[in-house]
């Protein structure tokens, strides 16, 4: 007989570990305990060697699905003699690691028993387990138990208690724990009345087939819905959800369906095949045969599986393949989740609603990923991964990151752990900040920390400044924007010590009051020291300079070249001579003309120039649509001349005579896509140069460089740049974990603060 403890360290409580342990310790003979503690799982196992190893075995290499196991760490130990293996209360009950359960894709098993017409839960929308399910969108408080959902309402049947109450029962504690007799159902409604169960479903299908949009009710919010085959369906959702141009999201009935349609490797694989199951952007192949309305004039698609055992009843015996499946947000508004407002706000765009009764209390979003270089890139961190905690060297406890005004999330930090909370869009209108405040309350009253430190972003206007106010904080800490991205890198791959940072993104406020996004940073999580810059150019009209970036290339070559400029600009836009005449005066007399040096910015002007579109009807299009252009291409040998320029220790770059050669080049008719790509090039080689100057005028030893902003969805960017600095021998590091957009803000102001208050 031997004797060991066994910890486990990881995602491994709250996902089903302690009856998985009894489990296995029963399959092989072995006797013990198995408890949570604060760093994860504890386990006591006595018996033979060979079963020992065995468990050990089982314990690696089959662990739940939602589990995450970081490390074992195994220690001989003394033999006690149990009689049996049970599991006991946690050491130091209650102070164990906060969890926060997320919401996971249904699993092979319930789909299993979902399609087996002899299992009393065939083809129920709502089968579930320990190991999928609904979970943070329907908690209500916390312990996380079926009382504290909204399941409280469907009491369980005799069928449903045994399995639950069965710790041998693959659904032992399942809290969504349901079936046909006890447990949501489904109905659609429409003018014409109300349809309930497996007609209902029937009649859905029957309608999207037709070409019908219905908004399906799904486990974050409210989808909608129509044939992505379908032409004509398409262009009403389009119109109805007044959205000309942005890509829509479908699902596609299996990884066969999205192989048809797309480029697909193996990471992007187990990506949509994950209890996560995000929206994975993937590249169109050759032989896509949706209709071009879905993504138009892009060469990539958002796809996801089917992730709600509903979902998968959508598909079941049709023919339809795929699915538009776009959150059912009016434009600017937050994710619907609340049956009453769904038909107010939905009456011009569905004509039907297919609904259930679990109600959902936690609206989240699909989240959003771009695999690149065999590296998630978060675009959207939400349904699945959010509030799963990260962990930090830092003590975060009572530290609350508010995040940016647009793409903002809110960071919540409790001993070493950060929650960060779920993408909540642009904090523009009164329906955006009250969804903002909810679920930050929310979260709060979970958490339970008290209010030590707030981090908020350096910009006067943001939102969060008066959201803050309603809570009692001891200290306010104020994050540049940028600075807060550098840290929020750092700490998403665990760095220490100093590092340079090249910070690419849109807009982000200045010490300075400008408009700063175009940065090479040196610093650590406490502070920063900027290096290198974008010269400024006035941005007449601000916000709407960049929904309308020609405005903006108008702007930048006047700036920049004069009476030169006005006659380049008016040769460009030959109809708008008398908006281009106020814009000059606006710059002239300083009216509303703030001065920004952004990445997103000089991409919108050159996306301008190169006449890629009058409007940006979201957020990034012109920039998107510029860098679709050069998609499947790396490296060029050509690149147009820019200056680096040195001035009080800073150096700053002038893309002047780039911007007036791309105007001549587009003029004498020289195609987007060469342009586009000569100036991709020119941008990594301008910020290669900047770093090769930098490292020789400066005394920093460091030669790690963290990539952060939003500009950094930009594959070529990315992708040409780390290599460039690689050759370099630059250490690079490009976020893991979190979005280089705004939405990882939060998370860096958080560490900033904490670093400071940790000094
Ligand atoms: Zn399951
Ligand atoms: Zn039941
Ligand atoms: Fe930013």
């Amino acid at each position: 007989m031997s004797a060991m403890t066994v910890a486990v360290l990881g995602r491994v409580q709250g996902v089903g570990f302690r009856p998985f342990v009894f489990k296995i310790a029963n399959k092989h003979r072995i006797i013990g305990t198995v408890q949570n503690n604060m760093d994860g799982v504890k386990i006591h196992i006595e018996g033979m060697e060979t079963d020992l190893e065995a468990f050990l075995f089982d314990l690696q290499e089959n662990p739940p699905r939602l589990s995450i196991i970081d490390d074992v760490i195994i220690k001989p130990a003394k033999a006690v003699g149990y009689k049996d293996f049970s599991i006991i209360p946690s050491e130091r009950a209650g102070a164990s690691m906060l969890v926060l359960p997320v919401d996971s894709a249904v699993c092979n098993d319930c789909l299993k028993e979902m399609n087996d017409p002899a299992n009393f839960r065939f083809d129920y929308p709502f089968i579930n387990c320990t190991q999928c399910g609904p979970r943070y969108t329907i908690i209500r408080d916390l312990p996380y138990d079926r009382t504290f959902s909204s399941m409280d309402t469907f009491r369980m049947c005799p069928d449903c208690e045994k399995e639950y109450k069965d710790p041998l029962n693959r659904r032992h504690h399942a809290q969504p724990i349901a079936c046909p007799n006890c447990g949501p159902a489904v109905t659609l409604y429409s003018q014409q009345g109300a349809l309930n169960g497996k007609s209902a479903l029937n009649k859905t299908k029957e309608l999207i087939k037709g070409g019908a949009i219905v908004a399906i009710k799904g486990l974050g919010g409210y989808h909608l819905c129509c044939d992505a085959a379908n032409e004509k369906a398409v262009a009403l959702l389009r119109t109805k959800k007044m959205r000309p141009s942005r890509p829509l999201a479908i699902m596609a009935a299996d990884i066969k369906a999205i192989s048809e349609i797309a480029a697909l490797n193996h990471s992007e694989v187990s990506l949509l095949k994950s209890p996560e199951a995000p929206i994975v952007v993937l590249r169109k192949k050759n032989g896509y045969h949706l209709h071009e309305n879905i993504a138009p004039g892009m060469s990539t698609i958002g796809v996801m599986l089917p992730y709600t055992p509903l979902h998968h009843l959508l598909f079941k015996e049709n023919e339809i393949q795929y699915l538009v499946m776009t959150s059912a947000n009016p434009s600017g508004l937050p994710i619907l989740y609340n049956d009453e407002n769904v038909f107010d706000y939905l009456d011009d765009i569905a004509d039907y609603y297919l609904c259930h009764d679990r109600e959902i209390l936690h609206p989240v979003d699909d989240s959003v990923i771009q695999v690149v270089d065999n590296h998630n890139d978060f675009m959207r961190r939400a349904r699945g991964y959010v509030p799963d905690p990260i962990h930090s060297r830092f003590n975060v406890h009572g530290i609350i990151g508010f995040g940016s005004q647009e793409k903002s999330t809110f960071a919540l930090g409790r001993n070493s752990q950060i929650f960060v909370g779920p993408h909540i869009g642009s904090l523009e209108n009164f329906e955006t900040i009250e969804h903002y405040k909810r679920e930050l309350s929310n979260l709060l009253n979970w958490i339970q920390t008290p209010y030590l430190t707030a981090a908020i972003d350096l910009h006067p206007g943001y939102a969060a400044r008066e959201i803050l106010k309603a809570y009692p904080f001891a200290e306010v800490i104020e994050v540049q924007h940028h600075h807060a991205h550098m840290a929020a890198c750092i700490a998403d791959n665990e760095l220490s010590g100093e590092v340079w940072a090249i910070i690419l993104d849109g807009t982000g406020y200045g010490e300075d009051g400008n408009i700063w996004g175009f940065e090479i940073l040196h610093g650590n999580e406490v502070e920063y020291e900027r290096m290198a810059h974008l010269s400024y150019t006035p941005l007449p009209g601000g916000e709407k300079a960049i929904k309308e970036p020609w405005r903006n290339a108008g702007a930048m070559l006047m700036a920049q070249w004069g009476e030169e400029g006005e006659a380049l600009a008016a040769e460009l836009y030959p109809s708008k001579t008398t908006e281009l005449f106020i814009l000059k005066t606006m710059m002239n007399k300083k009216i509303n003309s703030p001065l920004a040096g952004t990445c997103g910015r000089l991409f919108d002007a050159v996306s301008a120039i190169c006449g890629l579109g009058e409007v940006s009807t979201y957020d990034g299009e012109a920039a998107i649509k510029l860098s679709e252009l050069v998609e499947g291409v790396m490296g060029c040998d050509e690149i147009y001349s820019f200056e680096i320029k040195e001035g009080n220790g800073l150096l700053s770059y002038d893309f002047s005579l780039m911007l007036k050669r791309i105007v001549h080049e587009h003029l004498s008719g020289k195609a987007a896509s060469e342009i586009s790509l000569k100036f991709h090039e020119t941008i990594v080689q301008a910020l290669v140069q900047g770093m090769e100057k930098l490292k020789k005028k400066s005394a920093f030893a460091t030669r790690k460089i963290v990539l952060s902003g939003g500009s950094f969805h930009n594959r070529y960017l990315k992708t040409r740049l780390a290599a460039e600095l690689s050759d370099r021998g630059f250490e690079v590091y490009s976020h893991k974990k979190l979005p280089c957009n705004d939405g990882g803000l939060s998370f860096g102001q958080l560490i900033v603060a904490a670093a400071r208050r940790g000094k």
